[in-house]
């Protein structure tokens, strides 16, 4: 607001604003506060380095669809992916929590030992302690933390930044697009391969259209959700590149393909020969 009067004193004063993600909504809501009819220069915000998997099914069952996680850190134990699972409720973050702790037993603790400081897994809400919340943004941030899987609501994130996030599961529902894409955001900040898993419970809120888009599995999901991000002035043919990526030649001769739509969403893979 004061930032629109200044402006009002000083109108040829250059000014420029910054965002990482802005959708259409916000652009407009914040050039209006500050009366602004600002020049854009955009990028779409995209993060080719998290791979986006999208898991259909009729049921979901945290038993069950999460069962990966029990495996790897069973197999794996403190050299497991760091991971983290969001969850729109705190009971919801319980809940996982709590299954992942009954499944892993002594296995959730660093070489079996059940110290504190050896936890494998935690969790991170309003209503966890103190204590709890310290510990854990302490030990997700060291490198050489036992800390693998954090499950964990929206209240985890602002102003931490941890490179080294290999996995983000977002676990049913999330409030809008702009909340999703910084939470799938979070793996990979490092620039190394990441992948960020949607297990779409059910959709809600303004963005509940796209989705339901991203969940039917017929459209690039990368595409999808960049193309929220596209501001109305911006030419669309920002988002070009992604048809012209080549799929693989049938030439790689590893076990799992590489090419760019390998890498890129669920629905990219299945049009590569190389995974029919
Ligand atoms: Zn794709
Ligand atoms: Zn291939
Ligand atoms: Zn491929």
């Amino acid at each position: 607001m004061e930032t629109a009067n200044l402006r009002g004193i000083f109108p040829n004063a250059p000014a420029l604003g910054l965002s990482a993600t802005v959708n259409e909504k916000v652009f407009r809501d914040v050039t209006k506060i500050l009366n602004w009819d600002p020049v854009i220069v955009a990028l779409p915000p995209d993060r080719p380095n998290i791979f986006l998997d999208v898991v259909t099914k009729r049921n979901y069952h945290i038993s069950e669809d999460l069962k990966w996680v029990v495996d790897g850190l069973v197999d794996q134990g403190s050299c497991f992916p760091k991971t983290l699972i969001f969850a729109q409720t705190k009971g919801t973050v319980n809940d996982i929590h709590t299954y992942l702790k009954k499944a892993l037993g002594r296995k959730a603790y660093k070489d079996m030992t059940p110290d504190p400081d050896n936890r494998l897994i935690s969790k991170y809400h309003g209503k966890v302690s103190e204590g709890l919340q310290t510990w854990t943004l302490e030990n997700i941030l060291n490198p050489e933390s036992a800390l693998r899987v954090l499950v964990t609501t929206v209240a985890f994130g602002m102003g931490v930044n941890v490179p080294d996030i290999r996995m983000v599961v977002q676990w049913g529902k999330c409030a809008n697009m702009l909340t999703f894409w910084q939470q799938m955001g979070r793996a990979g900040r490092d620039g190394l391969f990441s992948t960020a898993i949607w297990y779409p419970k059910s959709t809600m809120g303004d963005d509940k259209d796209l989705f339901e888009e991203i969940k039917a599995k017929t459209t690039c999901v990368r595409k999808l959700i960049l193309n929220h991000f596209i501001l109305p002035e911006q030419e669309k043919s920002v988002l070009d590149f992604l048809e012209r990526r080549e799929p693989c030649q049938l030439m790689c001769d590893s076990d799992t393909c590489a090419c760019a739509r390998c890498k890129c969403c669920a629905v990219c893979k299945n049009q590569c020969d190389c995974n029919a």
